[in-house]
Order: C-alpha cells, then structure tokens, then sequence
C-alpha cells in the first residue's frame, strides 16, 4: 500500500482542481494535486470548446452585478444567491488572472478581449479561444501554471474511491492506482472535491468517459450534503447526424448565435415562438426552455429523421460562413458535411449538472475539512444554467476553495494515523477481491443503467417513471458484478468501483426528482407540469444510514 501526504488533497484535476491547486500553493500548503486521469487532461474543461462568462465590459459596458441578474433569471429562483453572486464578482479577476498567465483569449481591435452574447445573457460576455479552443487553451494555461508551482505535486491515475473522516473532520483519502492497481493512501489537512458532473450516467451525453458523478458519491459517503440533484442540464442542440468523427457534439452553439442558424423541424419550419421562446433570427432561447421545444416537436410527430430537428445555415454566404467557422469548416468537409448545401440534424443531451455538494462561501461542506470545487458544488446556477457560467464557475470556486483550504490547513493536526489508513482501505480491499466470471461484466451493467436512467430519468419524467427507475437502480446494484483478476491494470476493478458510485449518484438524482412534484427549469415533470410557488425550495440529498435519502 502507498501513502502519500500534504497540506491539502485536491481530487480531480480539470479547470477547478488546478485552479485549487494553485491558489492553495500560493498559501504556502504544500499540496497533491490528483486525476484519474492525466492531470489537467481528464473531464469536461479540456473538452469545453466554446465560451467562458465574466462581466469584463471589453466589447460592451458591463458589470458582475448585471450578470448576476441574468444568471438568476436563468435559475429559476432557486440559485444560492451568495454562490451566484461570487461566481459573477469574482469571473473578471479570474479571465484577467488567465491572461496573465498566457491564456489565449481571442482579441479584436485595440486589444481588448472579444466577447460574444449567447443565450440568457443581457451583454455580450462570454469570452473564448477561437477556434473551438476554449477547454483546450483553459485547461493548458492552467498545467503550465501548476507546473511552475513547486508546492503542488501532480499525481495521475489514480481513482479516489472514499474521502476519510475521522473524529468528524475530513483527514485523507484512499483509492487505487490505475496502472499498478495498488491501493494508495492519502493523509491532508484538508480535501477538495474537484471531480467534476454525472453526464455519464446517461445513455446519450456530451461527457468525457470520466464523469461518472464519483464527486457526488464521494461527498455523500462522507456525510456531506447534496443540493438540486433533480437539475440535469440537457443541452439542446448536440449534434445527431450526419455522422461527426473527431469533434465536440456540442460544438454548434457558439455558431448557432455567431451567424443566427436557424432551428427548424422535420417539416422545415420555425417552431420556438409554441413554447414561449423568441428565437427569430436571435436565437436568445436559454436552454431548458430550447430543449423542452425540440423534444415536443419531436414527441409531435415533426421531427428530423433520426429524432431531433434541424439547424440550417444555408441563409448565411458562404464566405461569412469561412470567417466564423475557419478551419472548422475543413473538418467538416472531411466529415462530409456541407453547411452551405445541408442543414444538420441536432437533439438535446445530457451535458451539466446544476445540482451538487452543498458548500458556504467558503466551499466547505457540512463535513470540516471537506471542501468543493466546481460542477461538482451545486447551486449557483439553480435550476437552469447560463451558457458559459460553468469554466467560470470551475475557476473561480476552485480558486476560493484552494485559498480556504490552504489557510486552514494552516493551523491544523494531521487527523491521520496508520490505523486511520487501515480501516479507510477496507472497503477498498472488499471490492478488489476478485470473482472471476461471477456475475455480470460492469461495463454492461453501466449501459443498463444509463439506458435507465435515459429512458425515465430524462428530460420529461413522471412519478411512475421516477419510481420505475429507483426499482431499475435496486436492481443493478444486486445483481453481482464480474471481476476477472488482473494483475496491475484491471478495468473490470475500475468499472466495478465506478459503477458503485454512479449508482450512488443515480439514485440522488431520481430521488430528489421524485421528491419535486412540479415543473421547473431543467426538471420537467409531465405529471407536474405547472411551477409550484411552494417549491421556491431547495431540496437536499443524504446518507440515511446506508440509504440514499431526500428532504425538503
Ligand atoms: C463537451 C463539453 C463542452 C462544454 N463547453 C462548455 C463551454 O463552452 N463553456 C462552459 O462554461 N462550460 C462548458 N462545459 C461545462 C464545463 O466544461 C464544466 O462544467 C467544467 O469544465 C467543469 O470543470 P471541473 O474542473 O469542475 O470538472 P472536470 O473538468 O470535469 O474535471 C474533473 C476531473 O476529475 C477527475 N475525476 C473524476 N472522478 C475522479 C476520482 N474518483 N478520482 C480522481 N479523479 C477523478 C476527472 O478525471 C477529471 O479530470 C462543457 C462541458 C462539456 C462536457
């Protein structure tokens, strides 16, 4: 068994873990800065191709408060107002912060920093990396920068399967190391959560294979709290045919309200005005609402043909079509996709989680210790998000995290001890005692669930469905698990420990839309299809014992 220790922990290294990193270092925490994946290359921030939000006022007069406006018009009512609030004041500091630090912002004339409006936003706010490099320049900025910080140790491969508390403070963690398949122990001060969304706990979603909710998981485990759990942000326009090899299958919306795409049904007419929306050359439609559109269009008989609608850019010249899209334009070329000749056919997907671990301002959860950082913290956005509030959200709460973390590992013990470590690996050791060929490959078992969770925990859901599902969850989770010894690298371990956590994330979500019985933002239930004015409430998730549990 390896062990490792520092000042600060932080699990998941995308925008916000690194960004922890940093900004606990700069307290002077000597700090182990851990992914399942490569570092700074694994989730949803390398993978982000379009826009970041700040009220800079570079290509309009602006200010955080305006955003802050918008970002809780979009939620619904239940954003966590301090939470918004601090994700709108603090965006600036972090987009100025990033370009000092070399972070590519696309600029125009004079040398400000371009922005564009996207849907919800008052202003033109959103700033980004052309072309379609927004994650990608992000996420680079941020490895140069953690690699000039000599208190931050990077550790890759390794899957974080349980925070440990001990005397009621969060103390360390244990997990497995990928590669040898050695289980490692971690002894800190304190420890950030930073691992990111659920996406993948859907059949169809916009996530990196590592999004499986195991920040979710690993709060609850732990004692925390969850909060909105019901909101999953089902991203309307994803791309769904032609066939599209190499390139994000969101990637369309920046282009969409650059050049005014326009959005059609199968019998190629406009339909966002039936549901209230003012897309008309404008495209403003913010997304529950866009994607609630397109599905009863489709549920109406007047879908495209592979069950979606159309996003049409025919009306655009083709040489304004060459200056927005750049060389994007040649790789759909390799894909057999002409703008100026076809329009291509889009559906929603699952692609954000509003809902999350409950933090302060401060980003500490209920549990001493254990902070949050990013789409794994819920409710800044409430029930809907506002496009490019979430790469503000990983920076600037993965900077308060780290900061807070870093100071109050200042003037605290170590919790950990060898007996501590010990019984943290127990259920670690449980699950890595092989039975080969007993019970079902784990990776099928996930496809089952994500089917499931697809089908009745969807964009549209009712209490029938809901209760269909939590039955469905029960049972993936009885059915035994295949695990095939290896020695060092064992997917089928790493399946089987993911799985374990989706499940775990699965049922928070299915649970707290049970719980909410009307219609709200992303949460749409067909049952319920009306706003309660009693559900201006935030619902929470925990462990009752070892029951995933709901309370108003
Ligand atoms: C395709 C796509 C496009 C997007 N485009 C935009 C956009 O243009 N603008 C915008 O604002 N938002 C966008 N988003 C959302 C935004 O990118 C994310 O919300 C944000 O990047 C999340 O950052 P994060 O650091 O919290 O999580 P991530 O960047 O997802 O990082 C989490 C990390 O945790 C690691 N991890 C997970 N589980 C464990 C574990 N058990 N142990 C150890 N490590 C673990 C993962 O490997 C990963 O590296 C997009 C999302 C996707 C999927």
């Amino acid at each position: 068994m390896t062990h490792l220790s520092a000042d600060v922990l932080v699990v998941g290294a995308g925008g916000a873990g690194m960004y922890a990193a940093i900004a606990a270092a700069k307290q002077d925490a000597s700090v182990l800065l851990l992914d399942k994946s490569l570092v700074g290359r694994g989730g949803a921030t390398i993978m982000a191709q379009m826009t970041v939000a700040a009220a800079i006022g570079h290509e309009e007069r602006d200010h955080w408060a305006d955003h802050l406006d918008d970002t809780l018009a979009a939620g619904r009512e239940l954003c966590d107002e301090k939470l918004a609030r601090l994700l709108c004041e603090n965006g600036p500091a972090r987009i100025f912060e990033m370009d000092r630090w070399g972070a590519h912002w696309a600029r125009g004339g004079g040398g400000r920093i371009r922005q564009v409006q996207a849907p919800g936003h008052g202003r033109a706010r959103c700033c980004y990396v052309d072309f379609l490099n927004t994650g990608p320049g992000v996420a680079g900025t941020l490895r140069r920068q953690v690699s000039t910080m000599s208190g931050v140790r990077r550790v890759s491969n390794v899957t974080v399967t349980d925070v440990v508390v001990h005397d009621g403070r969060a103390v360390g963690a244990v997990g497995m190391d990928v590669v040898s398949g050695d289980i490692v122990t971690f002894a800190a001060k304190a420890v950030i959560l930073a691992a990111g969304g659920l996406t993948k706990i859907f059949r169809r979603n916009s996530a990196s294979t590592n999004m499986g909710g195991e920040a979710y998981a690993l709060a609850l485990r732990a004692g925390a709290d969850l909060i909105d759990m019901e909101f999953v942000q089902f991203f309307p326009i994803a791309h769904l045919a032609p066939r599209l090899v190499g390139m994000d299958p969101i990637m369309w919306d920046p282009f969409r309200y650059k050049l005014g795409g326009r959005l059609l049904n199968g019998d190629f007419e406009e339909f966002m005005h039936r549901y209230g929306g003012q897309d008309s050359g404008k495209y403003t439609t913010v997304r529950d609402q866009a994607s609630y559109a397109i599905l009863k269009e489709v549920e109406a008989g007047r879908g495209s043909p592979h069950g979606g609608v159309y996003l049409d850019f025919r009306h655009v010249p083709d040489a304004t079509l060459r200056d927005a899209f750049g060389p994007v334009i040649d790789r759909l070329a390799t894909n057999g996709i002409d703008l100026t000749k076809t329009p291509v056919e889009v559906a929603p997907t699952a692609h954000y989680h509003m809902g999350g671990i409950r933090v302060d301002e401060r980003m500490e959860t209920r549990v001493p210790g254990l902070y949050a950082a990013g789409e794994a913290v819920g409710g800044a956005n409430g029930a809907n998000r506002l496009s490019g509030n979430a790469i503000t959200e990983a920076l600037v709460f993965g900077e308060c995290a780290g900061r807070a973390a870093g100071n109050a590992a200042a003037g605290t013990p170590s919790g950990w001890s060898d007996a501590v470590g010990e019984d943290a690996a127990v259920r670690l050791r449980r699950a890595a005692d092989t039975k080969p060929d007993d019970g079902v490959p784990a990776n099928v078992l996930q496809l089952r669930l994500q089917d499931l969770m697809w089908e009745d925990v969807g964009s549209f859901r009712t209490g029938g469905q809901l209760r269909r599902a939590l039955d469905g969850i029960r049972e993936i989770r009885e059915t035994p698990a295949a695990v095939h010894a290896a020695d060092g690298y064992n997917l089928d371990l790493q399946d089987r420990l993911e799985l374990d956590a989706m499940l775990t994330t699965a049922e928070a979500v299915a649970r707290a839309a049970l719980g909410r019985a009307e219609s709200r933002g992303a949460h749409q239930r067909l049952d319920f299809p009306e706003s309660d004015p009693a559900l201006v409430r935030n619902q929470a998730v925990e462990m009752k014992g070892e029951e995933v549990a709901a309370r108003w």
